[in-house]
């Protein structure tokens, strides 16, 4: 049954890439299981197949924040696919993408004050994976671009129940930011057991490594999403997303990982457990919002200040880069706009 699901996928794949010879092919890639079963049966289905489209791009959204043993991994690996669509000469091209330095995670925290996210102001979805997603979908939908993701039917019933409110069906149309693109949701019946027999049995590419993706996955689910869902996806809750997420009280990804070895996390669960603290303290808000409305107001500049110094405590810690130079400037660009002009609180 496991197979005969799989080669249903990659046969349906076939006749899309033979009804769509001139279209633009995008593969939404995070690394996470769904979508390295979807690169896989893709790619089945590109080596099959004679009439193959010209170009097929992979991206992942790297937002900055993202989980750094996912991140790492997926960087890696998209390294090795490189190497390895050269040396097949095949169209499939590697892309990561990121959202302009005034859109950054910590530009906004630091920079402009943001308090970091909640269910109740999620502005980081759009900035961080939407947007970026978006305009390169943009620049590629003048060719009927085609966006293939890894969705799955019984990933939950309420993203089941918003698929069949869409034609129940593996082909999806979407709108973002005016760009008209079809979805491709290759495999969108595959159960837990289809995804890992696709990575499992399918040899290629040969760069993904099946075990070491197991490793990264015990026991947790869920992505954040990377072009507007169909249906409200619970973000931050799975094994992949950003490791600021504020969005859930306990990040369990980071936590399963930490559980299952990756020690090194546990700085940066410690930081975004530290952030959660703060966020609501109203010594570290303004008294009144950006507009003048009263209420909770974007992060006083000493908090802001006080939370880019434990970031840079905590690059010196774990060896990592958390902000890039031009970060930096536009952080330090936003500070001086908002000094000496900050409410005071009676
Ligand atoms: S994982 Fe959390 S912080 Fe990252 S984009 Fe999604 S909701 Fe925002």
């Amino acid at each position: 049954m496991v197979v005969e699901t799989i080669d249903l996928a990659v046969a349906e794949t076939i006749t899309a890439f033979r009804e769509n010879p001139k279209s633009r092919w995008i593969i939404g890639f995070s690394g996470g299981k769904d979508s390295t079963a979807l690169l896989k049966v893709i790619y089945a289905a590109y080596l099959s197949c004679e009439t193959k489209p010209t170009k097929i791009d992979v991206i992942y959204c790297d937002t900055g924040v993202e989980n750094p043993i996912l991140d790492r991994y997926v960087k890696n690996l998209f390294s090795s696919l490189n190497r390895e669509f050269q040396r097949e000469r095949v169209s499939f091209e590697t892309h990561l993408l990121k959202a302009p330095v005034s859109d950054r995670f910590f530009v906004k925290v630091i920079g402009r004050g943001y308090p970091t996210p909640t269910n109740k102001f999620r502005w980081c979805t759009n900035k961080l994976r939407i947007g970026p997603v978006s305009n390169f979908i943009g620049s590629a939908a003048e060719a009927d671009a085609i966006v293939c993701l890894g969705l799955r039917r019984n990933e939950s019933i309420q993203r089941d129940r918003s698929l069949s409110n869409n034609g129940n069906h593996i082909w999806q149309e979407q709108t973002e930011a005016g760009n008209k693109y079809r979805l491709f949701l290759p495999i969108l019946d595959f159960s837990v057991e289809d995804v890992w027999e696709a990575i499992c049995e399918m040899s290629s590419p040969a760069s993904i490594n099946a075990n070491e993706l197991a490793e990264l996955y015990k026991g947790a689910s869920g992505e954040c999403p990377i072009v507007r869902p169909l249906e409200p996806t619970p973000c931050g809750s799975g094994r992949f997303g950003c490791w600021t997420c504020t969005v859930v009280r306990q990040d369990k990804s980071s936590l399963g990982l930490i559980r299952a070895g990756f020690s090194e996390l546990i700085p940066f669960y410690d930081f975004r457990s530290w952030l959660l603290q703060i966020r609501n303290d109203p010594d570290r808000r303004w008294p009144q919002r950006r507009n003048g409305a009263t209420g909770p107001g974007p992060l006083t500049l000493s908090a802001r200040k006080e939370i880019y110094s434990k970031l840079q405590k905590l690059e010196r810690e774990t060896g990592t880069t958390l902000l890039e130079a031009e970060e930096v400037q536009e952080i330090e660009r936003l500070w001086k706009l908002d000094e000496g002009s900050e409410p005071i609180r009676c």
